[in-house]
């Protein structure tokens, strides 16, 4: 058994204006971390737009449609932007996740990273903001137990920031547990530890500004793990931002690449004891070029190591 790849040059058509931090450029970063790595490299489909409508209203998607500039940009909030690409990026980033849901189900890959963009955990049923348009991670999810039958499906979001619309997504769905390590206080201001789910299974671990790999391990080895174990999850699905590393703009949080291959590491230890070690990692932030290509290599080395 291999590691999945999925990637698509029509996450480079999704452009954002100069000086935006999700960028064009992210994809070569990530291309750059991947490149030393024997992957089973596949091409992120087009979603169908049923695949979206699992989790976002037909008159979301409608107005992403109509939203579309025909040259330049238009604006969905402060800091989400359409360009003519964005359309096609934000279904890929979908396609390849469900796709890569498929693949490790039936047993093609033992795990998969789908490394597209936009990312998707802050896009809540209706709204479209934090730079993501579509759920990528909770329409996944949703196809994991309409189609593929499975009755319990955990998500790790270790993005900096909250997940607030996977959280939103994912709110009653009793069949998923959620659990996120995120930056507090920070964008988009969710994600206390209060907040857990209509049937208690969403876990959020708020962490300190300025905090390292230290205080993360704890806090995943005391509340987030035990949590999962528990839970005995049928397959797990990652939010994989690598924007709490050190070096990234938008964060304070100090974490290393080795800190992510250590995370990458216990959520397969999980994997292995409760599913086959069925992982699904997808990509969210991550700023920092340089340091998103050290983080992409290690996550992604790891998954490779424990697919065999
Ligand atoms: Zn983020």
């Amino acid at each position: 058994m291999t590691t999945a790849c999925y990637s698509h040059e029509a996450s480079s058509g999704h452009v954002t204006p100069p000086g935006h931090p999700e960028r064009v450029e992210r994809m070569q970063a990530v291309a750059e971390g991947l490149a030393g790595l024997e992957l089973d490299r596949r091409e992120a489909p087009l979603a169908e737009e049923a695949e979206v409508l699992r989790c976002h209203p037909a008159s979301y998607l409608a107005r992403i449609k109509a939203g579309l500039p025909e040259e330049g940009w238009s604006q969905l909030d402060g800091d989400t932007f359409l360009s003519p690409g964005s359309l096609e990026a934000a279904l890929r980033a979908v396609g390849g996740t469900c796709a890569a849901v498929d693949l490790v189900l039936s047993g093609g890959a033992g795990n998969a990273f789908v490394g597209c963009r936009p990312p998707g955990h802050h896009a809540e049923q209706d709204v479209a903001m934090g730079f993501c348009l579509f759920g990528s991670v909770s329409i996944a999810a949703k196809r994991a137990l309409e189609e593929h039958g499975l009755s319990r499906v955990a998500i790790v979001d270790f993005d900096v920031h909250h997940g607030n619309g996977t959280q939103a997504l994912m709110w009653d769905e009793p069949r998923v547990l959620f659990a996120s390590s995120h930056q507090m206080p920070l964008y988009p201001g969710t994600g206390a530890a209060e907040e857990r789910g209509a049937h208690g299974q969403i876990v959020n671990v708020p962490l300190r500004a300025g905090s390292a790999g230290a205080v993360m391990r704890a806090a995943y080895e005391d509340v987030i793990l035990p949590r999962i174990d528990a839970f005995r999850p049928e397959l797990i699905l990652i939010s994989a931002g690598f924007d709490a590393h050190a070096d990234d703009p938008l964060a304070g949080l100090n974490w290393t690449a080795q800190d992510f291959a250590w995370l990458t590491g216990r959520i397969c230890d999980l994997a292995a004891a409760h599913c086959g070690g069925r992982v699904v990692s997808t990509l969210e932030g991550g700023y920092d070029l340089p340091a998103l290509a050290a983080s992409v290599a290690a996550h992604v080395g790891v998954l490779k190591e424990r697919s065999a």
